[in-house]
């Protein structure tokens, strides 16, 4: 009896292995398709300097609104995407909206587009940017890329050097995620990234935790040393800012300012971010 309880688990559980991979099979098809049916789409969360708690930019986020399944997170379609290489064209499409909806001048400041590492595969890829920024008419000036170790690890040269070209166009490069690697130090050193970006898995045990508020202070005296400013990234609370403010982190996102929003409700989100504007704390006595 135990004995064909136990086979029926077992049955059960190749049944829902089945499932789970003829699951991914069908996000994998469905995903070919879902940039030219429309379906994705772009969100945008401001980022704010955290001296003044004016808004300096925001991020694009993609997000996929599967016809049968609704909105589905990134966290699960972008590896997916990675996997069947549909990332490439996906990641084309979120560059070119992103840039022509801050050259329409409907975001403001600095737009960070977040790049996936087989993106770099493709050697045409600062070509493409380069083409993209031509035909939207956004100024390089106002382009960052997020990219993540891995992006460098896999090929050093060949990922230095595309990064190289897309500096030398005036594109800034930012390092995403920043703590979380295994060789953050060796990637920091072979590239001059123009921001570090904090991952949030630190700043969400500020400002209590005193291990993660030594470690966030030693990544702030490194970016200042290195001349890489820092944004920290999932700020939630009025304390989590202060402490960052405080301790001299040049910029932050999160939902404490803003959530990620459609393009639709982004002028709301402005709006509303505009309660965090303050005057910028006076330098103390004996520093001046
Ligand atoms: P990321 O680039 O590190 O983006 C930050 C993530 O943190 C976003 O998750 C954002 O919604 C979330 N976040 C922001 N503020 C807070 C906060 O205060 N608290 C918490 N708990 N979370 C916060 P999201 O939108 O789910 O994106 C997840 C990841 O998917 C991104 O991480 C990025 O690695 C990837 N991704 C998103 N869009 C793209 C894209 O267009 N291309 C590529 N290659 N990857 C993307
Ligand atoms: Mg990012
Ligand atoms: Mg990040
Ligand atoms: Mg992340």
């Amino acid at each position: 009896r135990g004995k064909s309880k136990q086979r029926g688990l077992i049955c059960q559980y190749h049944r829902e292995m089945d499932d789970s991979a003829r699951s991914r099979r069908a996000m994998a098809r469905d995903l070919q398709h879902a940039a030219e049916r429309g379906e994705l789409e772009l969100h945008y969360q401001l980022q704010t300097t955290l001296a003044d708690g004016k808004i300096c930019g925001a991020e694009a986020l993609m997000r996929w609104r599967h016809p049968k399944r609704g909105m589905i997170s990134p966290a699960e379609f972008i590896p997916l995407a990675e996997e069947t290489e549909a990332i490439i064209e996906m990641g084309e499409w979120a560059l070119r909206t992103a840039c022509r909806d801050a050259a329409a001048g409907k975001i403001p400041g600095t737009i960070a587009v977040n790049l996936s590492p087989v993106q770099f595969k493709n050697d045409n890829l600062a070509e493409t940017i380069h083409a993209i920024l031509i035909e939207t008419g956004l100024s390089p000036r106002r382009l960052e890329v997020e990219v993540t170790e891995s992006t460098i690890m896999s090929d050093q040269t060949h990922g230095l050097h595309i990064l190289r070209k897309l500096k030398a166009m005036g594109i800034s490069i930012a390092m995403d995620d920043f703590g979380t690697g295994y060789s953050s130090l060796a990637t920091l050193h072979a590239f001059p990234f123009d921001k570090l970006k904090l991952d949030q898995s630190f700043v969400k045990r500020l400002p209590g935790d005193a291990a993660a508020a030594a470690i966030v202070r030693t990544v702030l005296a490194l970016g200042d040393s290195l001349g890489m400013p820092v944004l920290a990234e999932g700020i939630e609370t009025d304390a989590q800012w202060q402490f960052l403010s405080e301790a001299g982190c040049a910029k932050g996102q999160g939902y404490l300012f803003a959530k990620p929003v459609s393009l639709a409700l982004l002028p709301a989100a402005i709006d509303a971010a505009a309660r965090f504007v303050r005057d910028e704390p006076s330098m103390p006595e004996t520093v001046r």
